[in-house]
């Protein structure tokens, strides 16, 4: 398998500048502001806790359970590493935000066709051998961008040698089974509105299993569904699916990482 590579976010280097706000917004034409949350116009936020700055940004998992549960494959884990996404695909449906342990993709409520929108570790820079806008703007390396492992390895070094500066856990080493977007910390993750709860292995097993052994979740997750059909237009395929999930059978083409 190709080499993956990541994003390392220190945390303890972040001076919250914002400058990494500003380049994501640019790189996908979002207007700038001053609100610090995941939105479908925000795929980067930094957020303040404490004195402490904490950069949000898709975790790029290893086995996305938002890529997993997408009847139309819009969203793909790529052997480089970054989740991407086809926005020419999405049917507005929004398994990808119920499924995702970090509420990472956000809709697009004020567009007459919403889709979902989430950060793609700009992969079409990736792929030309640039480096993340966010990580390149970046003016204090708190986000660095190279092969995960590396990563992790560098990651490890800094533990080791400031003890006194961080906590022995790096967080998106092993949390869902791993994510490409992993971060450094000098206090409890906890503490820095990390989600601490999660299991080791990959969601979209988990996700699944549930689904497909539990038909009442795939009933209720329809109902739930039912209030903003009217709103994307594409009822019958989001039905038709529905459909071919409680028979047990799902679109071959909806996802590489559904094994
Ligand atoms: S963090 Fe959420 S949106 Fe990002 S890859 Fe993982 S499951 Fe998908
Ligand atoms: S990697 Fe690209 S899309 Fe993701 S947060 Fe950074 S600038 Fe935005
Ligand atoms: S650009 Fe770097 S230092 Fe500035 S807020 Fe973003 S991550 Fe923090």
């Amino acid at each position: 398998m190709e080499k993956q590579v990541g994003i390392l976010v220190d945390t303890t280097q972040c001076i919250g500048c914002m400058a990494c706000e500003d380049a994501c917004a640019d790189r996908w034409g979002f207007p700038h502001t001053d609100v610090h949350e995941l939105s479908c116009e925000k795929n980067t936020v930094v957020q303040q806790w404490g004195e402490t700055y904490v950069p949000r940004l898709c975790m790029h998992c290893e086995n996305p359970a938002c890529a997993s549960v997408c009847p139309v494959g819009a969203l793909h884990k790529t052997a480089e590493g970054p989740v991407i996404y086809d926005v020419n695909k999405c049917i507005g449906c929004r398994y990808c935000m119920q499924s995702c342990p970090f509420q990472v993709p956000k809709y697009q409520w004020n567009k007459p066709n919403p889709k979902v929108t989430k950060c793609d570790m700009c992969f079409d820079r990736i792929e030309k051998g640039k480096q993340p806008a966010c990580v390149e703007a970046c003016p204090a390396q708190a986000r660095i961008f190279g092969y995960r492992d590396e990563l992790l390895q560098e990651a490890d070094k800094r533990i080791k040698q400031n003890p006194q500066t961080y906590i022995q856990h790096i967080f998106g080493k092993t949390e869902v089974g791993g994510t490409s977007t992993v971060y450094l910390a000098g206090m409890d993750f906890a503490k820095l509105g990390f989600k601490t709860d999660l299991p080791k292995t990959a969601l979209p097993q988990y996700t699944w299993n549930i689904m497909s052994k539990i038909p009442d979740y795939v009933l209720w997750g329809g109902t739930l569904m039912t209030g903003f059909w009217w709103l994307t237009n594409r009822k019958k395929q989001v039905a038709e699916y529905e459909e071919r999930l409680k028979h047990g059978k799902s679109d071959g083409s909806s996802n590489e990482n559904k094994r």
